[in-house]
Protein backbone atom coordinates (compact mmCIF):
# COMPACT_ATOMS: atom_id res chain seq x y z
CA UNK A 1 0.00 0.00 0.00
CA UNK A 2 1.46 3.27 -0.97
CA UNK A 3 0.35 5.91 1.51
CA UNK A 4 0.03 9.25 -0.49
CA UNK A 5 2.71 12.34 1.25
CA UNK A 6 2.72 15.68 0.83
CA UNK A 7 4.92 18.61 2.00
CA UNK A 8 3.71 20.80 5.47
CA UNK A 9 3.37 24.36 4.62
CA UNK A 10 4.00 25.06 8.16
CA UNK A 11 6.88 22.45 9.13
CA UNK A 12 8.04 21.47 5.88
CA UNK A 13 8.14 17.69 6.71
CA UNK A 14 6.95 15.18 4.51
CA UNK A 15 2.96 13.79 5.67
CA UNK A 16 0.59 11.37 4.98
CA UNK A 17 -2.58 12.98 3.34
CA UNK A 18 -5.19 12.07 5.68
CA UNK A 19 -8.48 14.03 4.68
CA UNK A 20 -10.48 15.23 7.32
CA UNK A 21 -13.51 17.54 8.15
CA UNK A 22 -14.79 19.54 11.39
CA UNK A 23 -18.13 20.67 11.16
CA UNK A 24 -18.02 24.76 11.64
CA UNK A 25 -20.97 27.10 12.55
CA UNK A 26 -23.76 27.88 9.69
CA UNK A 27 -23.58 24.32 8.71
CA UNK A 28 -20.20 25.09 6.93
CA UNK A 29 -17.52 21.77 7.25
CA UNK A 30 -14.31 22.35 6.69
CA UNK A 31 -11.76 19.34 4.77
CA UNK A 32 -8.69 20.02 5.44
CA UNK A 33 -5.32 17.57 5.46
CA UNK A 34 -3.12 17.38 9.23
CA UNK A 35 0.00 17.31 9.21
CA UNK A 36 0.94 14.23 11.73
CA UNK A 37 4.08 16.19 12.86
CA UNK A 38 3.10 19.25 13.76
CA UNK A 39 -0.59 19.55 13.96
CA UNK A 40 -1.11 21.78 10.95
CA UNK A 41 -3.76 21.73 9.21
CA UNK A 42 -3.97 22.23 5.25
CA UNK A 43 -7.25 23.62 3.61
CA UNK A 44 -8.16 21.93 0.70
CA UNK A 45 -12.35 23.51 0.95
CA UNK A 46 -15.17 24.44 2.67
CA UNK A 47 -18.35 23.66 1.63
CA UNK A 48 -21.87 24.72 3.28
CA UNK A 49 -25.61 23.37 2.11
CA UNK A 50 -25.83 25.36 -0.65
CA UNK A 51 -21.92 23.68 -2.02
CA UNK A 52 -23.36 20.19 -1.46
CA UNK A 53 -26.46 20.61 -3.55
CA UNK A 54 -24.31 21.66 -6.15
CA UNK A 55 -21.79 19.07 -5.97
CA UNK A 56 -24.41 16.71 -6.17
CA UNK A 57 -26.31 18.49 -8.87
CA UNK A 58 -22.44 18.26 -10.72
CA UNK A 59 -22.14 14.47 -9.59
CA UNK A 60 -25.29 13.63 -11.85
CA UNK A 61 -24.20 16.02 -14.74
CA UNK A 62 -22.93 14.12 -17.57
CA UNK A 63 -18.83 14.79 -18.75
CA UNK A 64 -17.67 17.29 -21.23
CA UNK A 65 -21.64 19.16 -21.35
CA UNK A 66 -21.72 22.81 -20.91
CA UNK A 67 -24.06 22.00 -17.69
CA UNK A 68 -20.89 20.40 -15.73
CA UNK A 69 -18.89 23.19 -17.03
CA UNK A 70 -21.32 25.70 -15.90
CA UNK A 71 -21.47 24.12 -12.76
CA UNK A 72 -18.01 23.81 -12.12
CA UNK A 73 -17.42 26.85 -12.37
CA UNK A 74 -20.13 28.09 -10.00
CA UNK A 75 -19.06 25.64 -7.22
CA UNK A 76 -15.50 26.97 -7.48
CA UNK A 77 -16.76 30.67 -7.40
CA UNK A 78 -18.70 29.56 -3.94
CA UNK A 79 -15.84 27.66 -2.16
CA UNK A 80 -13.59 30.70 -3.36
CA UNK A 81 -16.08 33.11 -1.77
CA UNK A 82 -17.10 30.69 1.78
CA UNK A 83 -13.10 30.37 2.25
CA UNK A 84 -12.42 34.08 2.18
CA UNK A 85 -15.28 34.85 4.20
CA UNK A 86 -13.74 32.07 6.68
CA UNK A 87 -10.37 32.92 6.75
CA UNK A 88 -10.63 36.62 6.50
CA UNK A 89 -13.01 36.58 10.21
ZN1 LIG B 1 3.80 20.24 9.79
Amino acid sequence: MSEQLFVCNKCGNYTPLVQKSDRLPDNVEHHYAECQSCGYRSTFFYTNPKIKALLNQQKNTPFLTKKKERLTKEIKKHMDELRNKIESE
